[in-house]
């Protein structure tokens, strides 16, 4: 049933899919952005309106500043809260990524609370917010980790990311069970991949495939891996879990585990050329020395390279029905919008 809905983050890379799903779907969209002024950030939105049964609205809205949600919650049934900054190299953790995490949660809820009309929110964490370090998965005798894992080890100094995405879901399932309004489904994804409706997003997603491109890493890879889910499988995930009412608690969504070295090679099947490309995992002493000119420290290798990494995504396919898209597939069109 078509409704209004919060969505902030819209902007983004994964935001701007759920926006052109919701649209698609009738919703009216309220996306809150920064900078009204900077219509550039937004203009690949307005382009999506063409033809759908749903509205758009822009709303300004900063994530650290209390309070400027509140306007554009009211009157809204279900609050997508995406927002949050993906970057893994910051001069300054505590400002630059658990400042928009954790207090832009608590904005964004309390505008909820005040709101009177928010029957449910779906917030956008992360895996990183169920472990910190791959090797978390043996030391706890795992085969794989699920939604009852969470990130215990991050950091300001360790992980600073993880720690930023962890710290704001459990605020936000704080302030969730200090009510009765509005219900609480988080959405923990992997590491996204797929094309991008927007040229202009500052996400890692996008900067590890243009790293690949331009051949950073074409002298080798650390043995890494990562839980991959297609941005167009994330963003369906949100929009189920807002109209299930059966939709509860956490829900990781992750199709499969890629490593850097398997990702290379669907990179390179995708292009149809190997230049610059790296052809072999680097030792992990070697990681633990050179990773710096990469942001990997000698701890987070420590920690991580060569551990094997694994996701239970059972309950996103029985709560949200879950079909997920082979990441070759996603790899492949990725590569394809990026080469352009
Ligand atoms: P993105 O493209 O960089 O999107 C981040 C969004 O947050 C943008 O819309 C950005 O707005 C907004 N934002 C950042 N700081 C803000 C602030 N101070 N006030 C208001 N808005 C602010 O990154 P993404 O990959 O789509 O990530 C979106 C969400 O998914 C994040 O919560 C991220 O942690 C989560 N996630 C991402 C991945 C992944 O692999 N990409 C995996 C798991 C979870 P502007 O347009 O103004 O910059």
């Amino acid at each position: 049933m078509p409704t209004t809905v919060l969505l902030t983050g819209g902007t983004g890379y994964i935001g701007s899919w759920i926006c052109k799903y919701l649209l698609e779907a009738g919703h009216t969209v309220r996306v809150t952005v920064r900078d009204l002024g900077k219509t550039e950030k937004f203009a690949h939105l307005k382009a999506l309106e063409n033809g759908v049964a749903g509205t758009l609205e822009f709303w300004e809205a900063d994530l650290l500043q209390p309070g400027q949600y509140d306007a554009a919650a009211k009157g809204c049934e279900i609050i997508f809260h995406v927002a949050s900054p993906f970057v893994l190299q910051v001069k300054d953790p505590q400002k630059d990524l658990v400042d928009p995490a954790l207090l832009g949660t608590r904005n964004v809820l309390e505008a909820a609370n005040r709101s009177g009309s928010v029957k449910k929110v779906v917030l956008t964490s992360s895996v990183v917010s169920v472990y910190g370090d791959a090797k978390e998965m043996s030391d706890l005798g795992l085969e794989a980790f699920t939604e009852a894992n969470w990130n215990t080890t991050s950091s300001l100094r360790h992980q600073p990311y993880p720690y930023s995405k962890v710290l704001a879901e459990k605020a936000a399932w704080e302030m969730a069970n200090a009510q009765n309004q509005w219900q609480l489904v988080v959405i923990n994804p992997g590491f996204v991949m797929g094309p991008s409706l927007t040229d202009n997003s500052d996400s890692e997603s996008i900067t590890l495939m243009k790293d690949y491109l331009r051949g950073k890493f074409a002298t080798g890879v650390a043995n890494l891996e990562f839980g991959m889910v297609d941005v167009r499988d994330v963003a369906l995930a949100h929009l189920r879990a807002a109209e299930n009412p059966n939709a509860e608690g956490r829900i990781i969504l992750s199709n499969t585990t890629v490593s850097m070295l398997d990702m290379s090679k669907m990179i390179k099947k995708a292009r149809g050329a190997g230049w610059g490309l790296p052809f072999m995992a680097a030792p992990k002493a070697v990681i633990k020395l050179i990773g710096f000119m990469f942001g990997i420290t000698p701890e987070y290798a420590e920690k991580n390279v060569n551990y094997p990494l694994r996701f239970d995504n059972t309950k996103s396919k029985q709560m949200l029905g879950m079909e997920y898209r082979p990441i070759e597939e996603t790899i492949g069109e990725m590569v394809k919008q990026l080469s352009k």
